[in-house]
């Protein structure tokens, strides 16, 4: 199981090779969080001023691939860059108009993982979700 020393870590080079340019203007916080069946990620302002990157907290099970785990991270840092929950600028009025962050994921690199992600999102994650989220009936039979 992965734990959040290893996301800090991919954290960490993530930024350096990709993203050299960001100034870390805080403290950027990352940690496994939640069981999201409808989501892979999400970035907060705390009260602290710290950023919190949350990871879905089932990405902690090695059946979901590195790539995931990677492409959710930079999403997440794309957000920050254009100062969404960040101590940056705000560039933009909503943080997924226009396509911003996956342009910007094209932009550095990520095109290939995306077209993945398209496909493990269409063609894995269901069974997974099936598997591992049961839903809660309304109703017991017994
Ligand atoms: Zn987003």
């Amino acid at each position: 199981m992965r734990d959040n020393s290893f996301l800090a870590e991919r954290l960490d080079q993530i930024w350096k090779l990709l993203f050299p340019e960001l100034e870390r203007k805080n403290n950027v916080l990352i940690r496994f969080k939640g069981n999201w069946r409808n989501k892979f990620g999400h970035i907060k302002l705390l009260k602290s001023k710290d950023t919190e990157i949350a990871i879905n907290g089932f990405f902690k099970n090695e059946v979901i691939p590195e790539y995931i785990i990677d492409l959710t991270i930079a999403h997440e840092l794309i957000h920050y860059m254009h100062g969404f929950n960040s101590p940056h600028e705000k560039k933009y009025r909503h943080p997924h108009q226009g396509n911003i962050v996956n342009k910007e994921l094209v932009k550095r690199g990520f095109g290939e993982m995306l077209r993945k992600e398209k496909e493990f999102i269409k063609n894995d994650w269901p069974g997974m979700v099936k598997e591992n989220f049961p839903r809660r009936r309304s109703f017991r039979f017994f």
